[in-house]
């Protein structure tokens, strides 16, 4: 599916999903990183050892989820566009969801945009809490966006 059509499995989603323990806990980076290329910047960009050091270049991906608070700098480290932050803790009724953003507009805060899920169909309005830029010489952006809660672990993109 994944090489198909770039959308990964019902199972490989489930398989880097954090418990639902840590999840109750605040926000947590979901690395949804399933291809095996020689990439780690990931890894050199947490300075909390989220990311558990990799024994070669071509591994996918491995997470220390208590290491990790959820910042999202390692989002605008990644040339795949595969990391997400998820805060369940936002609101009884809603989740924050940061995402990295590549596209022109920018869309700007307080604004509402249709949700996306991996396949790209718009499931739900979603509501842009935050932009910003995820540095100088970098042309991603981080988004942060208040979900309904039973959307967190679906919407991964925007259509603004
Ligand atoms: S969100 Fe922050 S703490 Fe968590 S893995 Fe990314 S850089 Fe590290
Ligand atoms: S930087 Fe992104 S694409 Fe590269 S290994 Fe890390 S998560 Fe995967």
């Amino acid at each position: 599916m994944l090489e198909k059509a770039g959308v990964p499995s019902g199972q490989q989603v489930a398989a880097v999903k954090p418990s639902k323990e840590r999840l109750a806990r605040g926000p947590v980076a979901i690395v949804e990183c399933f291809q095996k290329i020689p990439c780690d910047p990931c890894y050199t960009a947490c300075k909390r050892g989220g990311f558990l050091p990799f024994e070669d270049i071509n591994d996918l991906p491995r997470m220390d989820f208590e290491k990790c608070n959820g910042c999202g700098i390692c989002i605008g480290a990644c040339p795949g566009l595969a990391i997400f932050i998820v805060d369940e803790t936002y609101s009884e009724d809603e989740a924050l969801v940061m995402i990295p953003w590549e596209f022109l507009p920018v869309p700007a805060e307080g604004s509402t945009v249709q949700g996306l899920n991996r396949e790209g169909e718009a499931i739900s309005e979603v509501k842009v809490k935050k932009v910003r830029s995820a540095g100088k010489n970098n042309n991603t952006y981080i988004l942060t966006l208040i979900v309904p809660k039973e959307f967190a672990h679906d919407i991964r993109s925007i259509d603004n």
